[in-house]
Parts: C-alpha cells; sequence; structure tokens
C-alpha cells in the first residue's frame, strides 16, 4: 500500500508538471484584436472542449455574429524556449498548407498571454479514435482513407515539407468524415530545387569531408521524404487489424522489430477478419527500405484499390449514423 501511495503521489506531481505547459481554460468569449484584414477585430464564442495534446488545449469556437465554427488551438504565448522553437515552425508551415485533407488554417493571434489558432473544425474525433471503437475498419474504408492521406502526403511533398509525425491520432475527422491531417509540430522543409543548389554553393566552399553523398548529387533527390511514406504503411495496417504492426512493452523492442520487419498479420485462429493478400502487400512496399518505398501516385495504382469496393464520401459519412454513440 505504500508503494502504492507514493506511486500516486507521484503521478499527481507528474500530471501538474504538465498541466503547467497547458493554458488555463480560456473565457466564454476570446477577443481576436483588429488586423489589416479584419480591422474591427473579432469575438469568437468558446464552446466545448476538444482534446488536449501536448502543450495546447482546443476548444470549439463560433465566431460571433456569424455560424461558422472553429476548432480553437490554444497555447501559452510564453513557452519554454525549445517548445517555441518547435511551435513556430508548426505555424509557419502550417499556415501555409491548403489541401482538402489537411486542417485548414485560418488565422493566429494572440490574446491575454495566450496564442490562438484558428483551425478547421473537425467535430468527429481522430482516426485513432474511430480505429479503437470499431476495432478496425472494413477494406473499403479502409481504400477510402488511404488515398485521401496519400493525396495529402503528395500535396506536402510537392510543396518541400515533410510531416514526420504522421499517426492516427493526428489525423482528424471533419463533419463528413473525411480525413484531415493536423498537427505540424515536427514538420520539416526539405531541401530542394534552388535552397539545394545555394546549400551546394555554400558548402561547397567549407571542408568536403564531412559533406553528405546526397548534397553532392545534383538531381538527384534524398530520401527524407519517405519516412511519411513508412507512417501511411504503419496506418494501413493499424487501419485493419486495430494496432500498429511493431506494438511492444518497449521502445527498444518496437525498434528492433520495425528493423527487422518483425510483424505478423492476423490470422483466421486469432480473428474473425479477412484480410486481403492485395492489402498485406501494399503495407509490405510501405514498409520496404527507403529508396524502395512507392511515392503517393504509386500507392493508389496498387491492386489494392482496384480489387474491390471504393466507397465514395457519402457513403462513408452515412456510416455515421451506424457507429455507436461516443
Ligand atoms: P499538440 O500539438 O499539443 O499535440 P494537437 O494538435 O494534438 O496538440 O491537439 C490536441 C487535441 O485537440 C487533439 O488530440 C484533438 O483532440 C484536438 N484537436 C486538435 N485539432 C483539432 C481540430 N482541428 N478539430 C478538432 N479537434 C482538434
Amino acid at each position: 500500500p505504500r508503494v502504492n501511495e507514493l506511486k500516486s503521489k507521484a503521478m499527481a506531481q507528474l500530471k501538474t508538471a504538465k498541466d503547467k505547459e497547458h493554458p488555463p481554460p480560456p473565457p466564454n468569449n476570446v477577443t481576436e484584436p483588429p488586423s489589416s484584414d479584419r480591422r474591427e477585430g473579432a469575438v469568437y464564442q468558446v464552446g466545448k472542449l476538444l482534446g488536449k495534446g501536448g502543450f495546447a488545449i482546443c476548444y470549439d469556437g463560433k465566431l460571433a455574429g456569424t455560424s461558422k465554427r472553429y476548432a480553437l488551438k490554444i497555447v501559452k504565448a510564453q513557452m519554454a524556449p525549445k517548445m517555441e522553437q518547435k511551435f513556430q515552425t508548426e505555424l509557419q508551415i502550417h499556415s501555409k498548407m491548403r489541401h482538402q485533407n489537411i486542417v485548414q488554417f485560418h488565422r493566429a493571434f494572440t490574446f491575454e498571454s495566450c496564442t490562438y489558432l484558428v483551425l478547421e473544425l473537425c467535430p468527429n474525433g481522430s482516426l485513432m479514435d474511430m480505429v479503437k471503437r470499431r476495432k478496425g475498419l472494413t477494406e473499403p474504408e479502409v481504400r477510402f482513407y488511404t488515398v485521401q492521406i496519400a493525396g495529402a502526403i503528395k500535396y506536402m511533398h510537392s510543396k518541400g515539407i515533410i510531416h514526420r509525425d504522421l499517426k492516427m491520432g493526428n489525423i482528424f475527422l471533419d463533419k463528413y468524415m473525411n480525413a484531415k491531417i493536423g498537427d505540424f509540430g515536427l514538420a520539416a522543409l526539405l531541401l530542394t530545387g534552388k535552397d539545394m543548389q545555394v546549400m551546394r554553393r555554400t558548402t561547397l566552399c567549407g571542408t568536403p569531408n564531412y559533406i553528405a553523398p546526397e548534397i553532392l548529387e545534383k538531381g538527384k533527390k534524398g530520401h527524407d521524404h519517405m519516412v511519411d511514406i513508412w507512417s501511411l504503411g504503419i496506418i494501413v495496417f493499424a487501419m485493419l487489424t486495430s494496432k500498429p504492426p511493431f506494438q511492444s512493452s518497449t521502445t527498444d523492442e518496437i525498434y528492433r522489430r520495425a528493423r527487422d520487419r518483425d510483424y505478423e498479420w492476423p490470422t483466421a485462429e486469432t480473428s474473425q477478419k479477412y484480410i486481403s493478400q492485395e492489402a498485406k502487400d501494399l503495407v509490405a512496399t510501405m514498409l520496404q527500405d527507403a529508396d524502395r518505398r512507392p511515392d503517393p501516385d504509386m500507392i493508389v495504382e496498387h491492386p489494392f484499390f482496384i480489387s474491390g469496393y471504393m466507397p465514395v464520401a457519402s457513403d462513408i459519412s452515412s456510416k455515421l449514423r451506424e457507429l455507436p454513440p461516443q
């Protein structure tokens, strides 16, 4: 009992330490100060809590005088320097994205020592919530979401952005149950084209001993962006089976299994679920070494997408009614 007491005390301390990073709950009305494109400023009526992240809290917010609803993502204006850097990158990258499967960034402002991001509202939780609730999706549903996510990855990569943190918990569902990639906290700008040339010119003035060959090879793209394709492979496996393929109790073991591609599909003995050979093959292609992974165009041309029914958006959103209440 003594041990348990200490343990719960430690847990409580950890929780308050964590909460320190989060901003306090916002007031019922949040005022956006006047700006060049909105001279009168604006007021948001704060609704229900949508969720808490590492350092942000998210509320439903209605723009006063309209029926427009948004997600208000709130962080403390004064953060630890490391967090600040992460947040600035997120802001810069996310605000430049415009795609039907990426959470739309509308604006950002500061009010009462907090920074507010006004984002497209995704009122149906994350893909992770849905996959857990449903214990895996059907293959037609997996086709639907894989095409949407591959489209968003293609767009990001075309803009020189690598997301680097794609996971089901970072993919939100809009009111029609479309997938929207959110949270650009770990995203990075790839050096391509012009930037790469500038970098080559400047680095070549220095000592060559430390320069990676891909920097020298003109026209040859690095494979850094392929980390997002690996993540999509994990997401597809998890959508089908409701668990990521390398799930283990320790991080080291997860890494080892990932390195060895040590994963198993559920079998007729372990699960009721039938998973097609095409689906298994698609996942296997995405979990190859970086230089062999398919790009988004190749992914959507995989036989999996013509081996069975491909739903349209309205089929998916009508499924909503069949879901048990949250
Ligand atoms: P962090 O960057 O701190 O990890 P997240 O972006 O993950 O924060 O957001 C925290 C939580 O807020 C999410 O888990 C989700 O529940 C909710 N959330 C974030 N963005 C939206 C959105 N656009 N629509 C609805 N809920 C959202």
